[in-house]
């Protein structure tokens, strides 16, 4: 069914009014020196297990990070990340499947995110549309774990090709579950040939400081 050119139209403004309000925010993150970080991936992939052990990484390494999660229902995220003491404020976005950058202008007036070097937003899980809603990050990074399947970058293009970093997560799993890396790695460079690829694992910490090192760098 193809649909109506009342909705394609509608939704056009959705996103440009989205982008307009995407601008105003880095231009304020501008201002105030701050870097944005978008993480985006499908639920479970280890987002937020991933930034409970990357905020004390940065914070060890001089770097204030605040932060913003989005969920459709629950404030299960902020409470574990709340835990390494970095500014954090949950979103409950009551059934809607991404974040959009008016979201994001309401969340600043619950954190220190001034304060801070590094403002991280943690997306809700869904590999489709986040892909099209500009938060006014400087860096998006998306997350594809090892028990995902190679062809994730194939199957989501949109979302592979926006993004600037990909961390392979759960790595620790790798083997457990057959993940064929080089497969993998295959399908991203064909998506999205100059992404930078980093490996990683919260349990095992791998790539914790590669990818701290990429933030600070960047
Ligand atoms: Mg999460
Ligand atoms: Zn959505």
């Amino acid at each position: 069914m193809t649909k109506s050119p009342k909705i394609i139209q509608i939704r056009k403004n959705i996103l440009e009014d989205n982008d307009i309000n995407a601008q105003k925010l880095r231009d304020k993150f501008k201002k105030h020196k701050i870097l944005v970080v978008n993480i985006v991936s499908s639920p479970g992939s280890g987002k937020t297990e991933l930034l409970t052990k990357l905020i004390p990484e940065l914070n060890k390494q001089g770097i204030k990070v605040s932060v913003i999660v989005g969920d459709l229902k629950t404030e299960n995220d902020a409470n574990r990340i709340k835990k390494t003491r970095a500014s954090t404020y949950q979103i409950q976005t009551d059934g809607n499947c991404h974040l959009e950058a008016h979201m994001i202008e309401n969340a600043l007036k619950n954190i220190d995110w001034k304060n801070s070097d590094i403002l991280i937003i943690e997306n809700v899980g869904n590999l489709v549309c986040p892909a099209n809603y500009d938060l006014g990050e400087n860096l998006r990074i998306v997350l594809m774990s090892v028990t995902e399947g190679e062809d994730k970058p194939l199957k989501y293009p949109t979302m592979f090709n926006s993004a600037d970093v990909c961390v392979i997560s759960k790595i620790d799993l790798a083997e457990a579950v057959e993940f064929n890396k080089k497969l993998a790695i295959t399908n991203l460079k064909k998506i999205n040939p100059d992404l930078k690829i980093i490996e990683a694992s919260a349990k095992t910490l791998t790539g914790i400081k590669t990818l701290a090192e990429t933030l600070i760098k960047y």
